[in-house]
């Protein structure tokens, strides 16, 4: 009998929503039109698209035009990077953000400064806050832009960017954040946030792969990204991907719309978690902000123990889980973030991180914590045997 399969690696990505597939199907097949085309099957398509406009638009309390369709939080994330000298120039600009952030933000910076831009990454506490303080001290006469993450994809920490925002924007500095993990999992209010900019990818709130989104405040300009038939406001020309844009639309509407209840549901299974896991396996560090953190993921390092062995020990039990990013994985380096947090080299190699979703049950959280600690004990036995 095959083994049911446990996914508890939902801040990797996230099974689609029923709603959300069942809508998005129709325009993989009989609603087929070129959204540019001017016969009805494709007035479908465009109308799709402009509903599932207004329903990102509304989950984040933004204007309709403000919302350009991407291919993902990478895509969003780069563009908005990017745009950094075409608006500012490459030089005499000084830009801040956070060395906890997503690679597609740090490489995207580290291409900038290649470029002769001034980057400053803050240093976060021991928790993984940066604080308004820390970006106080770091802004200069020069600096022009601020990205920082509004949740973190490993350890889950909230960053106050409401409370940042507020600041950037009477200070006239533009502010961008990577809401990728908080949309639809938290509430995301682009006014609350006083942000410029905010990157989203439907794959992370139960939508489709390959779809993102790019908000942008009215009167603020990004240069043109993709040349050609002037599709998005003419900033992404090319043929939409109607399909992932309407699942966009739904999975962020339903994701909203039980939020509360889903957040409930997933920081009891992540105490459970903790709880569990802590009855049996002594001295494990819990990483990230107990209190300003995402429902869903946990982040736990643990004494003499490798995050690869335990990773692919719960893998053979049918199990999802991650050793940080996935993308850093399969590599042997320790996570940038964790590492940012201060634990040491040793430590960050030990972690995994679980993130449970909407569709995980309590069930599934007891098997997660019976084969975290069996599989521990067995890397723990086989290294003492040595
Ligand atoms: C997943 C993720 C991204 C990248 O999004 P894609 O749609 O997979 O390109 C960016 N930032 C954060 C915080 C993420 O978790």
């Amino acid at each position: 009998m095959p083994r049911e399969l446990i996914y508890a690696d939902n801040a990797a990505t996230t099974k689609m929503s029923d709603v959300a597939f069942a809508k998005m199907l129709p325009f993989l097949q009989e609603q087929y039109g070129n959204a540019s085309s001017q016969y009805s099957l494709a007035m479908k398509s465009k109308r799709a698209i402009e509903q599932a406009r207004e329903q990102v638009a509304v989950g984040i309390g933004a204007e309709r035009n403000n919302i350009i369709f991407t291919s993902g939080g990478s895509e969003s994330n780069s563009w908005v990077l990017s745009s950094v000298p075409v608006l500012f120039g490459n030089k005499g600009t000084h830009i801040i953000t956070s060395g906890i952030e997503h690679h597609s933000v740090l490489r995207a910076c580290h291409a900038l400064e290649q470029k002769g831009i001034d980057v400053t990454y803050l240093s976060v506490d021991r928790v993984g806050r940066v604080t308004l303080d820390n970006l106080k001290a770091a802004i200069r006469p020069d600096t022009k832009f601020v990205s920082l993450m509004l949740a973190n994809n490993e350890i889950g920490t909230i960053q106050p960017i409401a409370e940042i925002g507020r600041y950037l924007r009477d200070k006239n500095i533009l502010f961008h954040t990577d809401a990728v993990q908080a949309m639809g999992h938290i509430p995301v209010n682009v006014n609350e946030l006083y942000v410029d900019f905010l990157a989203a990818s439907a794959h992370k709130f139960n939508g489709a792969k390959g779809t993102g989104i790019l908000y942008k405040r009215s009167g603020i300009s990004v240069p043109q990204i993709v040349f050609g038939g002037e599709q998005e406001y003419g900033l992404r020309s090319g043929t939409e991907n109607v399909a992932g844009i309407v699942a966009a639309g739904y999975a962020l509407e339903e994701n909203i719309s039980d939020m509360r209840g889903t957040a409930n549901r997933l920081v009891t299974f992540v105490q459970a978690t903790i709880d569990g896991i802590r009855a049996k396996v002594p001295n494990i560090c819990v990483n990230g902000d107990p209190e300003n953190r995402l429902p869903g993921i946990v982040n736990i390092a643990f004494e003499n123990s490798s995050g690869e062995s335990l990773m692919h020990l719960l893998d053979l039990k049918g199990i999802c889980v991650s050793t940080s990013s996935a993308c850093t994985s399969g590599k042997d380096e320790p996570s940038h973030v964790l590492m940012a947090l201060g634990l040491s080299e040793k430590q960050a190699k030990s972690a995994i991180r679980i993130s449970y979703g909407k569709y995980n049950t309590m069930q599934e959280v007891e098997s997660v914590i019976f084969a975290v600690c069996n599989a521990y004990d067995k890397i723990f036995r086989a290294t003492s045997n040595l």
